[in-house]
């Protein structure tokens, strides 16, 4: 009796000790994970292109890979495709503004842990990380999801947040507008007809931020839905199943 129960506090000591962390999601490429350990829970993204195993708390992991299709459109405005000298200024300023969005730390909170939800619904006409030809011509594999919908949909919040960009008439992405999320975890709303939020604004999750367009480079109204966690762009869906995500302890 008293040799079980010895037993049965080493096998509980043990099995504490084990479980140091737990990572919640697919170790694959492009997928958001959720990491909890003993004090707190952070997100880490799997790069699109990322084959070097992924370090969490200090254990390798290998990556699963993901098969990325190729998506060819065709009727892309041709100026869109292969830009002019004279739009290298126009481009050079949306990079420069996106850059600047993407590396702000103006939300402080961790918004993103209440959770999210899609910004729009509608059909996927775009994947994320599909290898895009253009009107025949090799482009960079696609950063985010495309939603169709009609023209002038309101788009939401997916989630609580900091407006860290509303920009105009920019030359790929149209209209568009960036949400912090904070921990480093944002939202990108591009191609938009309308915004109705300003920069340092803060937001609800399912606040109208604007209504869906088909500014900049887009063959028809659509969102570009796009989600970046300090710098690594992964698939957005990931952002909407927090709750169900399968976890394992290690
Ligand atoms: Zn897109």
């Amino acid at each position: 009796m008293r040799v079980s129960l010895i037993c049965l506090m080493i096998n509980f000591l043990i099995s504490v000790k084990a479980f140091a962390f737990e990572v919640c999601g697919d170790i694959k490429q492009g997928e958001l994970l959720i990491i909890h350990d003993k004090t707190h829970t952070y997100l880490t993204a799997v790069g699109r292109d990322q084959t070097k195993p992924l370090d969490i708390n200090g254990v390798k992991f290998d990556i699963q890979k993901t098969k990325w299709d190729i998506q060819s459109v065709r009727g892309v405005e041709q100026k869109k495709v292969t830009p002019s000298k004279e739009h290298e200024a126009a481009i050079l300023r949306e990079q420069k503004d996106v850059k600047k969005a993407l590396n702000q730390k103006a939300n402080k909170n961790s918004d993103w842990q209440k959770g999210f939800i899609e910004p729009v619904q509608g059909r996927i006409s775009g994947h994320f990380g599909y290898q895009r030809i253009f009107n025949g011509i090799k482009k960079n594999p696609h950063s985010g999801t495309d939603i169709a919908a009609p023209l002038g949909t309101p788009v939401k919040a997916a989630a609580d947040g900091v407006i860290v960009l509303a920009g105009y008439d920019y030359f790929y992405t149209g209209n568009i507008v960036i949400i912090d999320h904070g921990d480093g975890l944002k939202t990108i709303y591009a191609h938009l007809q309308s915004i109705n939020v300003k920069q340092g604004e803060n937001v609800k999750q399912g606040h109208i931020i604007g209504t869906l367009g088909k500014t900049g480079r887009a063959t028809g109204p659509h969102l570009h839905w796009g989600a970046v966690l300090s710098g690594t762009r992964f698939r957005p869906q990931s952002l909407l199943d927090f709750a169900q995500k399968t976890c394992r302890s290690y």
